[in-house]
């Protein structure tokens, strides 16, 4: 918070503070997640494509509903952003907001990524992470946020006065457009808030401003999605490498990130289909 005069404090402040949290969603009335049909899926599953995003660069990819996909660490440790897009329409993208509010500040298996409204559907399911041990660190750190966004280069400009062309927000607006045959403009009003895969953040105890500190990942290392829905997805490979220190520069070691994208055996997804849009009239009351 800025430094402003200081308010008086009520008589009542600690009565007022003592307020009890509510956890803002009765998210036990989601619609079931589907793990266990996935899991059976996912001890069957065959290549169907792959590619590699070299360091400091973006990539597009496409995937099937009902198909998986895989990010991989190659290398040495490296973070990613990726954006998700329902294939044939763009305007449904992911939603990093209320992932939030539905999950939790950082996801894992199990944990869905929603779609912006008015579709508010999963895109994708979590299904496997190798770095479910980690947990909550001692700084209060975890892994795979949904609370920062990517580097970009406007707020590197606006703070450091330089013009840095590969953020995550540049990657994924040139992948986006080379993929879809958009010009960079048109590109860059898709490209949204992030899944921060690998990365390790979270909220200062004193200031709650949002860190990063050196990500646990290594190569072998790996988080894997079912795609609810046909997707097109983009990952950037963040310039920050293992946003131990910096980003929005080339000062730090990258590394390549590996998409694998699986398909389940026939008839092992017996009785799924994809999720239907958000039932909501959209009536706002009219
Ligand atoms: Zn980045």
């Amino acid at each position: 918070m800025s430094e402003t005069e200081n308010s008086p404090v009520p008589a009542d402040a600690d009565a007022r503070r003592a307020a009890k949290p509510l956890v803002c969603y009765q998210v036990d009335q989601l619609p079931p997640n589907n793990l266990e049909l996935y899991r059976q899926a996912r001890a069957d599953l065959s290549p169907v494509a792959e590619l590699v995003v070299p360091p400091r660069d973006g990539a597009c990819f496409e995937v099937a509903a009902g198909s998986f996909f895989r990010i991989h660490s190659v290398d040495g440790p490296q973070v990613g952003d990726l954006n998700l897009w329902n294939a044939a329409d763009l305007s449904e993208r992911f939603f990093s907001g209320k992932t939030r509010q539905l999950h939790a500040t950082h996801v894992s298996i199990g944990d869905r990524l929603w779609s912006s409204l008015p579709g508010l559907r999963p895109l994708a399911t979590i299904t496997h992470d190798t770095l479910d041990w980690y947990g909550w660190d001692d700084d209060g750190g975890g892994i795979h946020d949904v609370i920062g966004t990517r580097c970009d280069p406007y707020t590197n400009f606006m703070l450091q006065g330089v013009e840095y062309h590969h953020c995550c927000h540049s990657n994924l607006t040139r992948a986006l457009a080379a993929a879809r045959g958009l010009p960079l403009g048109e590109a860059e009003r898709h490209v949204h808030d992030v899944l921060n895969v690998f990365m390790c953040t979270g909220f200062t105890r004193d200031s709650h401003q949002y860190f990063m500190k050196a990500s646990p990942v290594r190569p072998g290392d790996y988080i894997e999605f079912f795609a609810e829905i046909d997707l097109l997805g983009a990952l950037s490979t963040c310039p920050g490498g293992d946003c131990g220190s910096s980003h929005s520069d080339d000062s730090t070691p990258c590394y390549p990130l590996r998409v694998e994208i699986l398909g389940p055996a026939e008839g092992s997804l017996a009785g799924w289909s994809p999720p239907p849009p958000n039932g909501y009239s959209r009536s706002h009351g009219l």
